[in-house]
């Protein structure tokens, strides 16, 4: 353990999720003198061109949104102080049943054991302490988002003896309240937020059902208190700029989405330190 520094590693489907995720983490074990890595799995090419242009609508160019998003994602970086970024640069897949689901070089259509071989080259040169990820549903049903669950926890099974903890992140059902109550109050819904853009024709996304997001609050292993990063957080996730229509955090000002995301909720599971649950530091046990 004494051989190198503490490492976190967080592995993101987009550019932005690393904010919206994890922000406040990757903020704060960097305040603290740990190493963060940021991997991102896709281009992000499935996102609004300038001026909110959608996926499929004229004017939209996938490679010269990956390219600005790829910029964003640097600036998000240094705003959170993260030291490592690594792009795996698989094509984003858009939204489930959208037709870039089997384009190509999408991430949805990677085969799990090659995007997984890819991940494990980057476990074994950081040789991560903690790393963080989405849970099986990704979170909420995004097909990268599922996927990035997929290799991460295939290359943890090629790399077994580097990684002490394994979180995926989530969130307790009383945030999840306080989070739909304030996303009425900002003039979104969830069909908006989570689609991410709006249908690869231009009309509106298919209304998914409400999926099944976050945990009951007793089934939340840690609570990570990021209050004092949430201006990083919300400087980070503003940097993301050309995403801004999706972001409706963006809307309430850095005051009410500190108080809003001010704690930062994981379900531990793996550990090789035996630290008591519920704890308060993704290092604990660690240090
Ligand atoms: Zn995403």
């Amino acid at each position: 353990m004494a051989d190198r520094p503490l490492t976190l590693m967080a592995v993101h489907a987009h550019p932005d999720d690393e904010a919206t995720g994890t922000g406040g983490v990757l903020a704060r074990y960097a305040a603290e003198g740990i190493r963060t890595v940021l991997v991102t799995c896709t281009d992000g090419a499935c996102g609004d061109g300038p001026g909110g242009v959608k996926p499929g609508e004229d004017g939209h160019d996938p490679a010269a949104v990956a390219a600005l998003r790829r910029t964003e994602l640097e600036a998000s970086c240094r705003v959170l102080g993260v030291d490592h970024l690594e792009l795996l640069e698989y094509g984003d897949s858009g939204m489930m049943g959208w037709a870039a689901n089997d384009a190509p070089g999408s991430f949805w259509g990677t085969p799990v054991a090659e995007g997984a071989a890819r991940l494990a080259e980057l476990l074994h040169r950081y040789r991560p302490d903690v790393v963080v990820t989405y849970d099986e549903n990704g979170f909420y049903g995004h097909p990268d988002h599922i996927q990035a669950h997929r290799i991460t926890m295939a290359a943890l099974e090629l790399v077994p003896d580097v990684t002490s903890k394994v979180y995926w992140t989530t969130a307790p059902h009383s945030a999840m309240k306080r989070f739909f109550a304030a996303m009425q109050e900002f003039g979104t819904d969830w069909d908006e937020q989570a689609g991410e853009a709006a249908g690869p024709d231009g009309g509106a996304a298919e209304a998914p059902e409400l999926p099944p997001i976050g945990l009951p609050d007793e089934e939340v292993t840690t609570w990570v208190d990021t209050h004092a990063f949430g201006g990083q957080k919300f400087d980070a996730l503003a940097a993301h700029a050309s995403q801004g229509e999706n972001i409706f955090f963006l809307r309430m000002g850095k005051e009410r989405f500190t108080e809003l995301m001010g704690t930062e909720t994981f379900v531990r599971v793996r550990d090789t330190t035996g630290a008591a649950l519920p704890e308060q530091d993704l290092f604990a046990g660690l240090r």
